[in-house]
C-alpha cells in the first residue's frame, strides 16, 4: 500500500515507523524543517532546549521504550523535581510532595487533610467515564470544598485552562491524580522527572534516522496544501512540490488545520471537526545569570502575573549543560481569541513586547530581581498547544477512522482522559496502526 502520512511529530513518526516495518510505502508530509512537532528546540550555550518546556513522567512507559528502542537510552536521567505555588501575595508555598499540603498556611487544616486524602482516594473509588459529564470546579467543591477549589484548584486550572476552566471535566482531573500517584516514588512520595539530557531533539534526530533506514520517504519543509479525499479509496497531496495519490492517508495535523484542507468530507462530519478548539501557549525562554529562585516548577496563582507558570530549567539541570547559564521559561496558555480581549491580544501581540512586559513581574518571584540579569530572552507562541475538552469530551472523542475510506486521523485531540503528551502520543499512534488493521505488505 501507499501511505501518507500528514506530520512529523511522534504520533506522525511512530505510525509511519509501524506502517514501514509491515512493508508498506510511506512517505511523510512535514511543514517545518525538522522531526518533533511540538518538541522543536531552540540551542542555548550550544545545547538544544525545547521551545516549550518538555520532561516525562516515570509511567510514561511508551516513550520510555520508544527512546531505549531508538539506541538513546542513555540520554534519559531521572531527576528530583520540586513544585511550589506562588500565592496572591507573592508567597512562595512548596508543594512538591502531599506531606507539603500540610504546610499550605491558606486553608485550614481539616482542608488540607480533606484535600489529601480526597485526591490519593478519588482515582481509586470513581470511574472517570461518570466524570465526564461533571464540571471540575463542581466535583472539586463537592469532593474538597470551596476553600481548596478557591485557594489550590482555581489557580492551577487558571494555569492550564484560563478562560475555559469552568467547561472542563472533572475527568480531566481525575486523570491527572491517578497519573501524578503512578509517577510518585512511594518511599518518600517525592517525584523524579525524566529529561534527555542534551534535550529531546536527539530523541526525534534518531527517530528521523530510523524512518530514512526503514525507507520512509520524509519531505520535511513540505507543507500540505490540499488533501482532497478521492471516493475510489484513492486520495491526493497536494503540495509545492506537486500532487500525489495515496491507497491511506494518516493525519496527525491539529484538528482544526486538517478541517482546513481536506476536501470531499460529508458535511456532518466537517462540522463535528471543526467544533474542536485548541488552547494556544507562549512561551518565552530566559537565559540569566543567576538563579531567580530555587524551585523547578513555579505555578503562578498571583492573578496580576500575566503568566501562568515560571519553570527553572536550571533547578532540574545543571547550568553547565547550557554554557553555564540559568535558564528559565515563562509559560502562559490561553483560550482562542473569542473568548476573551486578553486572549486576542495574546494571540495577536508582538511576542518580544509580550515578553518585556512579563519580565517585568520576576520582582514578584525574587524582590532582588533586576532585568540586567537576563543575558537572552526568546519567545515562542503555538496556536495548537493542547486541544480543548469540554464536559462530555468522551463522547464527542473523533474515532481513527473518518466517514472517508482511507483517511484516517490520530491526534492529540483524541487522547481523553489522560493529558496529551509524547508518551501518550506513541500510545496514540500504536493503536491507530492497529486500528487500520492492514496486512503486511
Ligand atoms: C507548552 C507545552 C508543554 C508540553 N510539555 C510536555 C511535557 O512536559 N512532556 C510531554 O511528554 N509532552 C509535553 N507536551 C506535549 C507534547 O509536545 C505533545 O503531546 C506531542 O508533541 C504531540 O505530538 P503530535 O505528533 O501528536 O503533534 P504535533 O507535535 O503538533 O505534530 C504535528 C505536526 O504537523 C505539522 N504540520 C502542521 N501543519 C502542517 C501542514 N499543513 N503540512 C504538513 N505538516 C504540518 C507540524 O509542523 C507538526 O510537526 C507539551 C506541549 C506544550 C505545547
Amino acid at each position: 500500500m501507499r501511505i501518507a502520512v500528514l506530520g512529523a511529530g511522534v504520533t506522525g513518526g511512530v505510525i509511519a515507523r509501524e506502517l514501514a516495518s509491515k512493508g508498506h510505502e510511506v512517505v511523510v508530509y512535514e511543514a517545518s524543517s525538522e522531526v518533533g512537532g511540538l518538541v522543536a528546540s531552540h540551542e542555548v550555550g550550544g545545547t538544544p532546549l525545547e521551545i516549550f518546556y518538555h520532561h516525562i513522567f516515570t509511567h510514561e512507559h511508551y516513550v520510555r521504550d520508544l527512546i531505549d528502542d531508538l539506541g538513546v537510552g542513555d540520554k534519559l536521567e531521572w531527576l528530583p523535581s520540586s513544585v511550589g505555588i506562588l500565592d496572591a501575595d507573592d508567597h512562595i508555598w512548596p508543594f512538591t510532595s502531599p506531606r507539603d499540603l500540610l504546610t499550605f498556611g491558606r486553608i485550614p487544616v481539616f482542608d488540607r487533610l480533606r484535600m489529601g486524602v480526597t485526591s490519593l482516594l478519588a482515582p481509586h473509588l470513581s470511574d472517570w467515564r461518570k466524570l465526564d459529564d461533571v464540571p471540575i470546579e463542581d466535583w472539586v467543591r463537592k469532593l474538597m470544598g470551596k476553600r481548596v477549589l478557591d485557594e489550590v484548584w482555581d489557580p492551577m486550572l487558571q494555569v492550564k485552562w484560563g478562560e475555559v476552566r469552568e467547561e472542563v471535566p472533572a475527568a480531566w482531573l481525575w486523570a491527572r491524580l491517578s497519573q501524578r500517584q503512578r509517577s510518585r516514588d512511594k518511599k518518600d512520595m517525592g517525584e523524579l522527572l525524566g529529561y534527555m539530557r542534551g534535550g529531546f531533539k536527539q530523541l526525534y534526530t534518531a527517530l528521523g534516522d530510523d524512518l530514512t533506514r526503514r525507507g520512509v520517504k520524509l519531505m520535511l519543509n513540505t507543507p500540505v496544501r490540499r488533501l482532497v479525499c478521492g471516493s475510489g479509496g484513492s486520495h491526493s497531496i497536494e503540495t509545492a512540490a506537486g500532487t500525489e495519490t495515496y491507497d491511506h492517508v494518516v493525519s496527525t495535523l491539529p484538528v482544526p488545520v486538517f478541517a482546513r484542507l481536506a476536501d470531499g468530507l460529508p458535511e456532518a462530519y466537517r462540522r463535528r471537526v471543526e467544533s474542536i478548539e485548541y488552547m494556544s501557549v507562549i512561551c518565552v525562554i530566559l537565559t540569566l545569570d543567576r538563579q531567580v529562585n530555587p524551585v523547578y516548577w513555579l505555578n503562578v496563582a498571583d492573578r496580576t502575573i500575566p503568566f501562568g507558570a515560571f519553570i527553572e530549567h536550571t533547578n532540574l539541570l545543571p547550568t553547565s549543560d547550557y554554557g553555564g547559564h540559568h535558564v528559565a521559561y515563562m509559560g502562559r496558555y490561553f483560550a482562542p481569541p473569542h473568548y476573551s480581549d486578553e486572549a486576542a491580544a495574546l494571540a495577536t501581540g508582538d511576542l518580544d513586547e509580550i515578553a518585556e512586559q512579563w519580565l517585568g513581574h520576576l520582582v514578584k518571584i525574587n524582590p532582588e530581581f533586576d532585568r540586567s540579569w537576563v543575558t537572552s530572552v526568546a519567545p515562542f507562541r503555538t496556536f495548537y498547544g493542547a486541544p480543548v475538552v469540554k464536559v462530555g469530551h468522551g463522547k464527542r472523542r473523533l474515532p481513527f477512522a473518518t466517514p472517508v475510506d482511507g483517511v484516517w486521523l490520530a491526534t492529540m485531540a483524541q487522547i481523553y482522559p489522560d493529558d496529551r503528551g509524547q508518551s501518550e502520543g506513541v500510545h496514540l499512534a500504536l493503536d491507530c496502526v492497529r486500528a487500520m488493521n492492514l496486512p503486511a505488505a
